[in-house]
């Protein structure tokens, strides 16, 4: 059997990442793809312009609307509008539409694809890593990315990720026409859903809307009730959704990424942010990084996967560990979040700026911090 340089569990938005950055550097990889189409993948599609800079190719055809304002209410009501400033702005697309996209980048740069290829086992033998599919096909491979998503059970079987999974109920649905959603305008709606919040995010001639709750996963989300306030707000009847939910790993704490020739991306490595359930940016950061790791260690630097782990803690996690806390007192007390928090004349800024992938939440944070101490000294002074 030939032994391949990277296998790639999983071909949505991480896995194609990494297979088209080890494919363009000539290297051996292969996507292992249990579903053979990307419709149904259940996802809102935002995502941050600043996701352009990991490609070498321009993603903007594939984007269904550029958003340039945020819209906020709570319950419908006491709506806030703020205008996404900086050369960032907040993309909508079809996450069919760019995940085909991303495979066939990958696919047009060398990779092959083996599809379907539902992974039920994962052995290292003598440095190789043996893969089986459920109908007993086998595949060998120096290094294994696993990139299968929420529901992956290796980050647990070869002692990687946090030590405890969390999980963020969630919800995601299409509406074939625009309501009255202003144009270029994401929706935030966060007095409907407890301990969480919902969202509407303009496609060309259609509509996302979603909702997810993020402090206690284990109830299941009231997602009609929810839809019976929402979708009139925006112009439709709650019968004109289809949509499905899905149980949505996010961040939680620092954690090793990386084992001899294994590294964990996207929603299997549980870097979806815990306060607004951005999935795509970590997701295509962490195929960017994991690739680039593992082209230097597939060249014979042993150690480099390390740095992997490294890099997405400083490029990402520390500012999820703000995220994390800044969920938790949100979510717990949204009401006054809403008043204090999203209604500050510059919060809804700092949002849009979050989105849009200009600030992180350690940014924020640092810049709270900072104004505490300056009020502290000035009022002693
Ligand atoms: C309701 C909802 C709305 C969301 N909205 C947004 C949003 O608007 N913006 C945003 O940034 N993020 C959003 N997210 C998060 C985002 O969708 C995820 O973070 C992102 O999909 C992660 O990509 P991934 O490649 O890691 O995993 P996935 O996209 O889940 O891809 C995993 C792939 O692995 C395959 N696979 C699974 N098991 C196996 C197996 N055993 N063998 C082979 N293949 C396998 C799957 O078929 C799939 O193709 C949303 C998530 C949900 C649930």
């Amino acid at each position: 059997m030939t032994i391949i340089d990277v296998a790639i569990i999983g071909g949505g938005a991480s896995g194609t990442t990494a297979a088209f950055h080890l494919a363009s550097k000539n290297k051996n990889v292969c996507i292992l793809e249990k579903n053979i189409s990307t419709t149904g993948r259940v996802c809102s599609g935002g995502m941050s312009a600043a996701v352009q800079n990991m490609f070498p190719f321009e993603l903007l055809p594939i984007i269904d609307e550029v958003i340039t304002n945020v819209e906020f209410s709570w319950c419908n009501a006491d709506k806030v509008v703020a205008e996404l400033s900086g050369s960032s702005p907040f993309w909508i697309v079809k996450r069919e539409i760019l995940d085909s996209f991303l495979l066939d980048q990958a696919l047009n740069s060398g990779c092959n694809l083996l599809s379907p290829f539902n992974v039920v086992d994962i052995k290292k033998k003598s440095k190789i890593w043996q893969i089986t599919a459920l109908d007993g096909r086998q595949l060998e491979a120096k290094a294994v990315v696993i990139a299968d998503g929420s529901q992956s059970p290796w980050p647990k079987s070869f002692n990687l990720g946090p030590n405890q999974q969390k999980f963020a109920s969630t919800f995601s649905g299409r509406i074939k026409r625009k309501g009255n959603l202003r144009s270029e305008t994401a929706r935030f709606e966060f007095g409907l859903v407890k301990n969480g919040f919902a969202w509407a995010f303009p496609l060309n001639n259609e509509v996302n809307v979603g909702m997810g709750t993020f402090l206690d996963n284990k109830n299941s989300i009231p997602v009609n009730e929810i839809l019976q306030s929402f979708l009139p707000d925006l112009g439709f009847a709650p019968s004109e959704i289809i949509g499905s939910e899905k149980k949505l790993r996010v961040w939680n704490g620092h954690c090793k990424l990386n084992g001899e020739g294994i590294l964990l991306i996207g929603d299997a490595a549980s870097l979806c942010d815990p306060f607004l359930a951005e999935g795509l940016r970590p997701a295509l950061i962490s195929g960017f990084e994991a690739a680039k790791s593992l082209i230097y260690w597939l060249d014979g630097e042993v150690n480099c996967l390390d740095e992997y782990t490294k890099t997405m803690q400083r490029n990402w996690g520390n500012s999820m560990a703000w995220g994390k806390r800044i969920s938790q007192v949100f979510y717990r007390f949204p009401k006054v979040g809403y008043q204090l928090g999203v209604k500050r004349p510059t919060a809804p800024k700092r949002i849009a700026q979050i989105l849009s992938g200009e600030m992180s939440y350690e940014d924020i944070a640092k810049r709270v911090i900072k104004r505490l101490l300056f009020q502290n000294q000035s009022s002693k002074s």
